[in-house]
């Protein structure tokens, strides 16, 4: 494989190394030296897991020198915010829509690693690296504390073949915190009120074409259809900066799509919270009201969020978009990774409860 730059996705200039998982952030969660477990690792040639162990270290990729500085600041930013989150302190609404910039990141690296490290076993080729993918579609978290003193970091559902095809959702806990989040296009935007895609279609250059409707104008709670435990804070953002810019830009220029925007020009909605069924605008003044009141026993969160993951991710794939509009023979190939992927999942599902 060719090396690229995970950020601009370009023959990396003047090589440098990017860490997927922060040093900072392998420093907040123990020993630094600690060997990591990113596997186990699904090989579509060979139809079998490979489980595979690698210390952090080995988790970093090909980076243009530029690309690495231009997110040096962005890291800082994230990391004081983080810092605070795992404080339990008070954080206003632009640290969430940071905070969500750097799961962006997190997860499209994630998802351009374990390309690397599988060697593209799922045959899928990135069509975006991280600076075409942060903040760019709508997105979610929903934090879940538990009562664990133990330091740690683990991921769910970012060695899946399923997120290979389709890197929506995944889990990052980090310490006495779990972050599940989720991005995708029109994720919320049903439910929040804003236009909406109601069928989705793949294009022979593997873009996906969306059929969009009007929004109803109002908020309709659960925001999200998936099946997920609400004992956690729910945090929501809609970003629709590619649509206003496109020839659907009139179905978003109301009163109504310019209430809950943060900035309407930039298509960057207002950070939400969700409480007692209701969402509301998350405060502008730093506020306590993200911690969850709700306090898990750490292996039955990650147990509940691992399975969370697997079926969201299977949800995922069944909502995507349709394949009806290309050849016949390219159709039947992404339909039988699509369903080796999703029997992957299951297969996992299997394993979690025979444990
Ligand atoms: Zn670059």
């Amino acid at each position: 494989m060719e090396k690229f730059c995970v950020f601009c996705g370009n023959k990396p200039k003047n090589k440098n190394n990017e860490h997927i998982i922060p040093k900072w952030l392998i420093e907040l969660t123990g020993d630094s030296n600690r060997t990591a477990d990113f596997g186990p690792i699904w090989n579509s040639k060979t139809q079998n897991l490979e489980f595979r162990k690698f210390a952090f270290d080995q988790f970093q990729f090909p980076a243009c020198e530029d690309c690495n500085i231009k997110y040096s600041d962005f890291e800082t930013k994230a990391k004081n915010i983080v810092e605070k989150l795992l404080n339990e302190e008070e954080l206003n609404n632009e640290d969430f829509s940071v905070f969500l910039d750097w799961l962006d990141k997190i997860r499209v690296g994630l998802w351009l690693g374990y390309n690397y490290l599988q060697k593209n076993l799922s045959d899928v080729y990135p069509n975006y690296h991280i600076s075409k993918r942060i903040g760019i579609k709508d997105r979610a978290i929903f934090i879940y504390k538990s009562d664990s003193k133990q330091l740690g970091i683990n991921f769910a559902g970012a060695n899946t073949p399923a997120f290979q095809y389709l890197p929506t959702c995944f889990n990052l806990r980090i310490n006495q915190f779990c972050f599940f989040n989720l991005s995708t296009d029109f994720l919320i935007s049903k439910n929040l009120g804003l236009p909406y895609s109601k069928e989705a279609y793949y294009t022979d250059s593997q873009e996906i074409q969306f059929v969009v409707e009007g929004g109803r104008n109002r908020i309709l709670y659960p925001l999200i259809k998936i099946a997920y435990d609400k004992k956690c804070s729910e945090i929501y953002q809609s970003i629709y900066s590619h649509n206003i810019k496109s020839n659907i830009e009139y179905l978003y220029n109301n009163d109504y799509t310019k209430s809950i925007s943060k900035n309407f020009e930039k298509g960057i909605g207002k950070v939400l919270i969700a409480g007692n069924n209701k969402i509301r605008e998350y405060p502008t003044e730093p506020s306590k009201s993200w911690i969850p009141k709700n306090i898990w026993n750490l292996p039955e969160l990650i147990d509940m969020i691992g399975r969370q993951v697997l079926n969201s991710q299977i949800y995922f794939i069944n909502k995507s978009a349709k394949y009806n509009n290309i050849s016949l023979e390219k159709r039947n190939l992404i339909e039988q990774q699509l369903e080796t992927a999703k029997s992957v999942n299951r297969m996992y599902l299997k394993f979690m409860n025979e444990d």
